[in-house]
């Protein structure tokens, strides 16, 4: 599945915006990263940044709030916590 993010480009960083060549990081990992890869949540990291977040967690909730409310916007929330158990977005659902 390609990437649903908006602004999400290939041979560019998602974070940091430099170009050239990226590495694809899924934005809901560990368990969570095969449904991630179907649903299409994933964007382009340089390998700068692709390594702060999985070394030091730059950026990882944001990237991770992201992914929710873009896939809540052509699926419900319950679709959501269904397939990914835990709620990523910060303010308040109703
Ligand atoms: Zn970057
Ligand atoms: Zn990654």
């Amino acid at each position: 599945m390609n990437s649903i993010i908006p602004g999400d480009v290939k041979d560019r960083c998602y974070i940091c915006g430099r170009r050239g060549k990226m590495e694809v990081h899924h934005m809901l990992h560990g368990s969570r990263r095969a449904n991630a890869e179907r649903c299409g949540l994933k964007v382009h990291l340089c390998r700068q940044c692709h390594a702060d977040l999985h070394d030091h967690g730059a950026h990882d909730a944001e990237l991770e709030e992201i992914a929710q409310v873009e896939f809540e916007k052509n699926h419900t929330h319950a679709q959501w916590m269904w397939i990914f158990g835990k709620n990523f977005r910060k303010e308040e659902h109703e």
